[in-house]
């Protein structure tokens, strides 16, 4: 089942063959500014692909990944890991977000005290998304 989505203004439209539902969400440093708010809530996918590159903008924001946004509304839209040419889209921006699910918060010692995520999934510290997700060296 293709699955959609978008940016707030439209201009940068995707399509994505499979989404994975089951996402997490990376309370980092970079990604809270990144998005400015509290989390990069972050769904993988395979087989996405762009309607409007023009204005889909590419951050390299370390040696091995992207942070894509929407140059005319600033939509934050995905985290594009470079080795595995993964997309990880930003769960707000699906055109159905019902089926998504929580189940993993990373860099969570990174996380500011003042707000917190319910529920019990997943929470892995600084050195333990680190072990289990960094692209070998
Ligand atoms: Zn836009
Ligand atoms: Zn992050």
């Amino acid at each position: 089942m293709t699955t959609t989505g978008r940016c707030l203004c439209g201009a940068v439209r995707f399509t994505a063959e499979h989404v994975e539902t089951h996402h997490h969400a990376c309370v980092c440093g970079m990604c809270r500014r990144w998005s400015g708010g509290a989390a990069f809530l972050a769904a993988e996918t395979s087989g996405t692909v762009f309607d409007g590159e023009a204005e889909l903008g590419r951050y390299p924001s370390s040696s091995w990944a992207e942070r894509g946004f929407c140059r005319t509304c600033g939509t934050t839209l995905f985290y594009f890991l470079i080795p595995t040419q993964t997309y990880l889209m930003s769960v707000g921006t699906f055109d159905d977000q019902a089926p998504f699910r929580l189940v993993r918060e990373i860099f969570v010692d990174a996380k500011p005290d003042g707000f917190a995520f319910a529920g019990d999934h997943e929470r892995w510290t600084e050195e333990e998304t680190l072990r289990r997700l960094a692209p070998p060296e």
